[in-house]
């Protein structure tokens, strides 16, 4: 297959303008986004916005009503999903409880009628990637969640799909055990070189993983690009929100300095100035910054640009960091929650200066009013 002059990769996947409806209802609204071989794709979103359904339409599980899915430049309409190059990993494992963990690895290359002998060493080969090796001849329900959550990867891996698809596979996984299993399928990836679309509801799950992450609200991609991309510059409050935390302020756009490049603005935290390429699309329009992005200034200190005086109502202490949420002072207070790294002795009542870089706050592309 060839597009524009350019061999297709056999695992690249194109979706294109997908659209699906149970019955009255539309669970995907034109959704187009690509991945190219080898990336791992994410797609994010809160519960019933379609990930999984998207998920299962690459499968070949559901069809589309219109628009098309490709993988390697092949049209997909009406191809069954064991002739997709797809295998699926869930988040409820599925596995056979009946069946040993060897059997429950090399079940998809039986259903295939792969030689015994090859199922053999393959099995044992992807044991060996996943640390199962020793579990082999035990059931499923003598092993871990983690140790179940790795066979049902190492059983997807066995049968060495082009498109590995992940259904929130560390969703029934403790913190740790989660930080761990996730680096492992990215180093799994990065080995294999399968293409991999992964859904999670989980925003750092996602920003830790991608080299694309896709933004999905009601059936909709809200927003797509790389984790950094995303992360520092949000289109609109939904993703701002959805993505870490940000603070988001209504502000008024006063003016432009095209030399300097900065626009100056109107916010809850008086006249400020910015350092946006993006320019702003209303005068009075939504803005946002990270909590990370404030910087402490010294009593006395004169200099910083951004500066505001705001009051201390909170103080948690996370260990690696500070989380404070401040309000403003006089008469309609707004809070902000800021994040200073290490211990820092701020007291609960306390008045303090920030100081927000110019570049750290983003305009939103929708107007306040
Ligand atoms: P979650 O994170 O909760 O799994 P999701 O983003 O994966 O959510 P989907 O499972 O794709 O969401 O569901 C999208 C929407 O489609 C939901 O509103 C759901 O209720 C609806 N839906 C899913 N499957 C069906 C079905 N078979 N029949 C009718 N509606 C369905």
């Amino acid at each position: 297959i060839i597009d524009g002059g350019r061999p297709v990769p056999p695992h690249a996947l194109t979706i294109d303008e997908a659209s699906l409806s149970f019955g009255r209802f539309q669970a995907l609204k034109s959704v187009s986004f690509a991945a190219e071989q080898g990336q791992l794709v994410t797609l994010l979103g809160p519960s019933g916005c379609g990930k999984t359904t998207l998920l299962k339409a690459i499968a070949g599980f559901l069809a589309l009503d219109s628009g098309r899915i490709e993988i390697g430049g092949h049209d997909m309409t009406g191809i069954p999903p064991e002739r997709r190059d797809t295998a699926m990993c869930f988040q409820s494992y599925a596995l056979f409880p009946h069946l040993s963990v060897s059997d429950n690895i090399g079940f998809g290359l039986r259903q295939q009628r792969i030689g015994e002998a090859e199922i053999r060493s393959r099995v044992g080969t992807v044991a060996e990637q996943v640390s199962l090796v020793a579990q082999l001849a035990k059931l499923p329900g003598q092993l871990s969640g983690g140790q179940q959550q790795r066979v049902a990867l190492a059983r997807a891996m066995a049968v060495r799909p082009g498109i590995m698809l992940f259904d929130e596979p560390l969703s029934n996984l403790d913190a740790k055990l989660r930080d761990q299993v996730r680096m492992e399928i990215r180093a799994l990836q990065r080995q294999h070189g399968f293409t991999a679309v992964y859904v999670t509801h989980d925003q750092s799950e996602a920003l830790a993983m991608s080299d694309l992450v896709v933004v999905m609200r009601a059936g909709e991609i809200e927003q797509m690009g790389r984790p950094e991309d995303i992360y520092r510059q949000p289109k609109n409050r939904f993703v701002a929100d959805f993505i870490g935390t940000a603070n988001i302020m209504p502000v008024r756009v006063i003016g432009h300095d095209a030399a300097s490049g900065l626009h100056h603005i109107e916010s809850p935290l008086g006249r400020l100035t910015v350092r946006s390429e993006i320019a702003p699309v209303a005068k009075t329009i939504f803005a946002c910054w990270r909590p990370e992005d404030a910087v402490l200034v010294a009593a006395g200190d004169e200099t910083g640009p951004n500066r505001a005086t705001l009051r201390v109502l909170s103080r948690t202490f996370l260990g690696s960091l500070c989380d404070l949420i401040v309000v403003t002072e006089g008469e309609n207070p707004v809070s902000f929650r800021i994040q200073m790294h290490g211990f820092t002795p701020i007291a609960e009542g306390e008045r303090i200066t920030l100081s927000l870089k110019p570049e750290a706050i983003r305009f939103l592309g929708e107007a306040a009013e």
